[in-house]
């Protein structure tokens, strides 16, 4: 049996899979993935227990795993996960962006959810061993990546809710993906929810926590059913403040050219800390944009797109990068943003950030990884 050791002294052992798919079934597959639907030869996996700690890492073949239909998660949902990115660099290597970012946040999930904390060193080093026998699954096509998904769960078996599980599982499997939102950058329509909240003060809303996902799902359905793509949540106190847009955080570009400026709500607590978020307000304003967290309400967007101080809004995230956002729909009617089409101050930050992810810019910031 192969191993690798990384420097936390935990080995993982290496048991390939003897069903990997061909070169010609891979292709296949990498020609036109979508998102989510396919999956790499290989998963990583990680136990943990309270006596102990992380044990027993391994790569294995991609495939079910057996639970016992008494496992904590299922019943009562202790479940943390991360999304990144590999990306094929033109000299053929293997990067991604600022993943030590995503480990430090799963720790914070963990904590919230009264989880144990992976040390980075496991989560890089579980990156790495799937990239090293997985590797060719990183597409070469542009604006395609090998999405990579970590998560981790309570594995007790039995019923009893006054403790926090004692045992749990790190999974770590990928999936190359294309763009999100088929069709590139494609402006989306947004549903303001007053029905509905995401998150409230002292709550998950911080963590990404499964839960809040399938706390979203209704929104999302009543976003789709008002004819829009996706749902915008707002602050669960006065229904009036922009939090995010389930999935991805929000930007607001206020006026044009070189008087252009960023605003994004601020992180009070109920929002997703996204890296994507965290990358732009360093990025905008070495390009000459200046970015500033704070607030706004939903008047003030109606207001500002109707006077046109309001230029451009978009969406960020790891998934589907930089979306702009061109029709706004909710109780009170609705109103669009700019012409409706992606504006310049978008289109900027998106070729900046993809040129960095894709290493077509340099990276003066240290966020690249070599990982494959
Ligand atoms: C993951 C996520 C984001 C975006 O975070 P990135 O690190 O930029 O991918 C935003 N909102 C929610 C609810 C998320 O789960």
């Amino acid at each position: 049996m192969n191993s690798s050791t990384t420097t936390s002294g935990l080995t993982f052992d290496i048991q390939p899979s003897a069903q990997r798919k061909t070169p010609q079934e891979r292709a296949a597959l990498l020609e036109s993935p979508g998102f989510g639907n396919v999956f790499t030869d290989h998963m990583v996996t990680i136990r943990y227990s309270e006596d102990k700690g992380w044990y027993d890492a391994r790569l294995e073949p991609y495939g079910p795993i057996p639970l016992d239909p008494a496992t904590a998660a299922l019943h009562y949902a202790q479940e943390i996960f991360e999304g990144l990115k590999a990306y094929r660099h033109p000299d053929g290597s293997i990067a991604c962006f600022r993943p030590e970012a995503n480990a430090a946040r799963l720790n914070r999930s963990a904590r919230r959810m009264a989880m144990p904390e992976l040390p980075e060193e496991l989560f890089t080093g579980a990156i790495e061993t799937l990239l090293e026998h997985d590797g060719d699954w990183v597409p070469t096509k542009a604006d395609n990546s090998l999405y990579l998904r970590p998560f981790m769960f309570a594995t007790d078996v039995g019923l009893g809710v006054n403790h926090p599980s004692r045992n749990y599982l790190f999974i770590l499997i990928a999936s190359p993906s294309g763009s999100y939102f088929s069709g590139g950058v494609k402006p989306v329509t947004v549903w303001l929810s007053e029905d509905y909240t995401r998150a409230a003060p002292g709550g998950t809303g911080e963590a990404k926590f499964a839960g809040n996902y399938a706390a979203s799902f209704l929104a999302q359905a009543q976003a789709v059913e008002k004819g829009c793509d996706q749902v915008v949540w707002l602050d669960a106190v006065e229904h009036r403040w922009v939090e995010e847009m389930g999935g991805m955080n929000l930007c607001f570009v206020f006026g044009s050219g070189e008087n252009a400026r960023i605003l994004t709500p601020g992180l009070t607590g109920t929002l997703l800390p996204g890296i994507t978020r965290d990358s732009l307000l360093k990025l905008a304003p070495e390009l000459g944009i200046p970015a500033e967290e704070g607030r706004i309400s939903t008047e003030q967007w109606r207001e500002a797109a109707a006077s046109g101080e309001l230029t451009e809004v978009f969406a960020c995230g790891t998934a589907a990068v930089i979306t702009p956002v061109a029709h706004v729909k909710g109780s009170q009617g609705e109103f669009q943003i700019g012409d409706g089409t992606p504006g310049p101050v978008t289109m900027l930050l998106r070729d900046e950030l993809v040129g960095l992810q894709y290493g077509h810019r340099s990276d003066s910031h240290g966020w690249v990884r070599r990982l494959g």
